[in-house]
């Protein structure tokens, strides 16, 4: 049994346009999968479909043994880290990262355990009394990182995150994620544009064409041209 299972998911969108044409994929527990293929070709729907933010048309989505496409967003178990940070402008870091498990019920002293710990492990031990704007690009993704590693949880989606970082800082970041990866052997879905961080991050890359898949491989499968 993987860690996340898709069968034969599918999304028609209410205008009609199908999205995703019954795609299936199985990923194990710990695995680094990258969703890469043209603009238009689903990426974005198959993320926001597993966290729950679009609903499918068709299939079934389990975790572990449990389904979860019938569950809403919130009872999943997901961590979804998004391009744009979807950071609280009014809030510190501290409140930003602190904010779901409040509202999850949380005990205080068990929030500032977890929201420490992801900052030691993120590096921005430095900055938790500061505003998000008072950030740098760089710090703000960093801050979504570690709001999604203070709820634990069994699955990250990252949709393109670091492509609204300059090309220095995003070589740098992806080093950050592939370290991170190793700290935390969490499974995750990493969907990007780009060839570099594809390979730099992925066990496993998912070539998407059209809603469907073209082809499943590693790095040295998808991208060795000889
Ligand atoms: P990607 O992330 O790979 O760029 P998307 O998942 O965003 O692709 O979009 C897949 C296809 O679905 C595209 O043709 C897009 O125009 C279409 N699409 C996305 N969202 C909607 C929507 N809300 N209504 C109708 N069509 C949509
Ligand atoms: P509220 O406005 O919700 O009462 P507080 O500012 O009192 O929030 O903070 C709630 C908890 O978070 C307190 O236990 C406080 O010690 C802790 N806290 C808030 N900001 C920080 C920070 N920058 N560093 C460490 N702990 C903080």
């Amino acid at each position: 049994m993987g860690a996340l299972t898709l069968t034969s998911i599918e999304k028609t969108y209410p205008n009609g346009h199908r999205a995703v044409k019954g795609l299936s994929l199985d990923i194990e527990p710990g695995e680094f999968v990258v969703l890469v293929g043209p603009s238009g070709c689903g990426k974005s729907t198959i993320l926001r479909s597993i966290a729950g933010l679009e609903s499918l048309t068709g299939g079934e989505i389990h975790i572990g043994d449990r389904r979860v496409d019938t569950e809403p967003p919130a009872k999943r178990d997901i961590a979804m880290v998004f391009q744009n940070y979807a950071l609280y402008p009014h809030m510190t870091v501290y409140k930003n990262l602190a904010y779901g498990l409040k509202n999850r019920g949380v005990e205080a002293t068990e929030i500032d355990r977890k929201v420490r710990e992801a900052a030691d492990l993120l590096q921005i031990n430095d900055y938790l009394d500061r505003k998000p704007q008072q950030l740098s690009g760089g710090q703000r993704q960093r801050v979504a990182m570690g709001r999604a590693i203070v709820r634990d949880p069994q699955l990250f989606l990252f949709d393109e995150p670091l492509s609204n970082l300059d090309a220095k800082l995003r070589a740098h970041m992806r080093l950050e994620i592939k370290k991170l990866q190793r700290k935390l052997s969490a499974t995750s879905i990493f969907v990007t544009h780009d060839q570099v961080e594809a390979m730099t991050l992925a066990d496993r890359i998912v070539v998407l064409n059209g809603g469907e898949i073209e082809q499943v491989g590693t790095p040295r499968d998808v991208y060795h041209r000889p």
